[in-house]
């Protein structure tokens, strides 16, 4: 996956699979032509190009007319007809919530009108995903993963126009769908992916078990991913499908259940020779991983709204309780302890709130690659809120980690913060888990480096091609490296424009440079090892994020600053409270334990301090610690979900 340009060997349905072969995977599947300006691209190689995101780019008021019409009715049903409780005391969604977002269109939100669905733009789409998440945290994963994950963006970009035809105008219609990628021995590597999709007369046959597949239990349509065997006529490898969940061979084995997202609808689900049509296949045969990453380009903007949704959440009820509370002769909002956490909460809103708007914006005005700034803000916001959400769990006291039900009981509010806690744990671990994000962005970070001097630190790269790399990358520092020492972040009136802002965008473009120079020194130092220095890695890409964040927050603020004058404030509370975790992520690329951890963590590894975990009743010990899987008929009950 990292820090290596070798694509020359792709998957095998094998467990047997190296750590190359996984690599190889995954940069199979990588984007490899970047046809459009990036700014993230640009940011992490020292190159601050403001103009790329700023002024914001303005909706269509056609868009805006049709967005705010539709957000309307969708808060006048959240608002008054969702029971948040009964959702998290059943553990389930009602029909009727299934129902009521159906004839709202609501799983339509992102499918075009031609096709019955809405049409909306992704700002309002993430928008109604904020709203519609805050009612209850599952109704805002149903319609994600239906409409980001699922089968109506892998054919919006891949499908043909007859399999737009055949499954948009269902969709929209209220059938749900759900994307099927994990299974028990596939979670971060798609390397080690074992079902199968052989090639029969007319279409496949799919045999294999997808594990948590997200609306599973409820989807009438699934994106599979299966590996086609390579054969005459096939050139085979992963491969995405749609695939009727009604079709025979189909198992629903269970419902599976979390610390969290109660109302989640999420299966293990068998294939026992299916026959899938090839009209279904989605793009080419081998496509499949690039299919995924590419719905993630957008799709991954799903998820921080849910986030925002949170964190509006925790600020509302941070400010209120905050303010009634009393303890040692004060409100606690007034104890300094206690306004520190309210003032993070509510710059670290406001700044993702601005990082999702301006990734939106770039998404629906289309001039933008935003493949790292959508990556940057999944991995951004899934971090930062559930900090926030914990520090309100820490105002509440008490409180904070009571139920919602038992407060009620008790004669109190029923507020949820530790349901919002737990709804948000899953944030840092689906869709691209915090530490293959900071894989998967490091990659693209370092990718001008790579192209020119991939071959150089590449072990396989014989003399020719080292010589050739060698010359190339030359001119190319040349040209590069001189760039780095001055920028308009040393004049005292750079983006003067911005007024009290433009300092924390002096300092975005000063530190941008120093990232790069960063960078460079150490592929200059570790070479061809660079690729293990995850930790190294993962701190270049949390100052990427910070910088992105603030760069967001004083372009919201200054496009909001008649509209919304006191937001600039906010912006330059989350810039200075991100320049502090910067300074930080700086000083730990150089000063850190990063080897001697990795050297105390193998010593655990081979019991040397066993010792530690005595004096304990120990976790069990018996069962697999991953099921083991065969293909074949189910034999467990199905237990699908229809919604009448
Ligand atoms: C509630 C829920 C909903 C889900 N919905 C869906 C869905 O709709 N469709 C679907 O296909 N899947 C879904 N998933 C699966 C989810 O995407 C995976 O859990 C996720 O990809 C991580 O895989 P894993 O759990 O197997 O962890 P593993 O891959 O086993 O990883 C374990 C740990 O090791 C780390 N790790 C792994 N590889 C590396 C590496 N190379 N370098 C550094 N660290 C590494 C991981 O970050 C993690 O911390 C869902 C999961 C849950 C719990």
């Amino acid at each position: 996956m990292l820090l290596s340009s070798n694509t020359s060997e792709v998957t095998v349905a094998t467990t047997q699979v190296s750590e190359k072969q996984s690599r190889a995977v995954g940069e199979a599947a990588r984007e490899t032509e970047w046809r459009k300006p990036s700014f993230g691209k640009e940011l992490f190689l020292g190159r601050f190009q403001l103009d790329l995101i700023n002024p914001l780019p303005e909706q269509d008021p056609e868009q805006v007319a049709k967005g705010e019409a539709f957000l309307d009715k969708l808060d006048a049903y959240v608002r008054s007809d969702v029971d948040s409780e009964l959702i998290e005391r059943e553990g389930r969604l009602p029909d009727e919530v299934f129902h009521r977002l159906a004839e709202l269109g609501a799983f339509g939100m992102k499918i075009d009108e031609k096709y019955g669905g809405l049409g909306l733009s992704n700002l309002y789409y993430c928008k109604a995903l904020t709203l519609a998440g805050s009612a209850n945290s599952s109704i805002g994963v149903l319609l994600s993963a239906h409409q980001s994950i699922g089968v109506p963006q892998p054919l919006k970009l891949f499908g043909t126009e007859e399999q737009k035809q055949a499954f948009l105008p269902r969709l929209a219609a209220g059938e749900v769908s759900a994307f099927l990628l994990t299974e028990p021995d596939v979670g971060s590597d798609p390397a080690r992916l074992k079902t199968t999709a052989t090639p029969v007369e007319g279409g496949y046959r799919l045999n294999g078990v997808k594990l948590w597949a997200t609306n599973g239990t409820v989807a009438t349509l699934l994106v599979v991913m299966a590996h086609v065997p390579k054969s005459e006529g096939h050139r085979g490898g992963i491969t995405a499908f749609v695939v009727e969940g009604d079709a025979e061979g189909v198992t629903i084995e269970r419902r599976n259940e979390f610390m969290g997202l109660r109302g989640l609808e999420n299966s293990v689900t068998r294939f026992h020779d299916v026959f899938v049509p090839a009209e279904n296949l989605i793009g080419k045969e081998g496509q499949g991983l690039k299919i995924a990453l590419t719905t993630l380009n957008t799709g991954r903007l799903s998820l921080p709204a849910s986030c925002v949704a949170a964190g509006k959440w925790c600020l509302t009820v941070a400010r209120e309780w905050a303010a009634e509370r009393v303890q040692w002769g004060r409100p606690v909002g007034e104890h300094e302890a206690v306004s520190k956490k309210i003032a993070f909460i509510a710059a670290s809103t406001y700044g993702l709130e601005a990082m999702l708007q301006l990734c939106c914006l770039l998404a629906d005005d289309d001039r933008n690659d935003i493949r790292i700034e959508a990556a940057l803000v999944k991995l951004y916001a899934s971090e930062l809120t559930w900090l926030v959400a914990d520090e309100l769990i820490q105002i509440r006291g008490g409180r904070g980690y009571e139920t919602a039900a038992s407060l009620a009981a008790r004669g109190e509010r029923p507020i949820a913060a530790e349901q919002v806690l737990r709804d948000l744990r899953i944030n840092r671990i689906f869709e691209g888990s915090t530490e293959i994000m900071h894989l998967l962005i490091a990659r693209e970070a370092v990718d001008a480096h790579l192209s020119v001097a991939g071959d150089i630190i590449d072990p396989e790269a014989d003399i020719k091609r080292k010589a050739r790399a060698g010359a190339k990358a030359g001119a190319f520092y040349a040209r590069w490296l001189p760039t780095l020492v001055a920028g308009r972040g040393q004049l005292p009136a750079g983006y003067g424009d911005f007024g009290p802002l433009a300092k924390h965008l002096r300092y975005v473009e000063r530190a941008s440079r120093k990232l790069a120079r960063s960078t460079f020194y150490a592929m200059s130092r570790w070479q061809g090892k660079m690729e293990r220095k995850q930790a190294f890695l993962g701190r270049i890409v949390d100052i990427g994020a910070e910088l992105f964040a603030m760069s967001a927050a004083c372009v919201r603020a200054r496009a909001e600053r008649d509209t919304c004058p006191e937001g600039a404030e906010l912006a330059d509370l989350f810039c200075r409270q991100a320049r502090l975790r910067a300074e930080a992520l700086f000083e730990g690329l150089w000063s850190n334990t990063d080897a001697i951890d990795s050297a105390a963590a193998r010593r655990v590894a081979k019991g040397r301090y066993a010792f530690l975990e005595q004096g304990i009743v120990p976790p069990p010990s018996e069962g697999d610690w991953v099921e083991q899987w065969e293909p074949g008929p189910s034999k467990r009950p199905d237990v699908r979900r229809r919604v009448r």
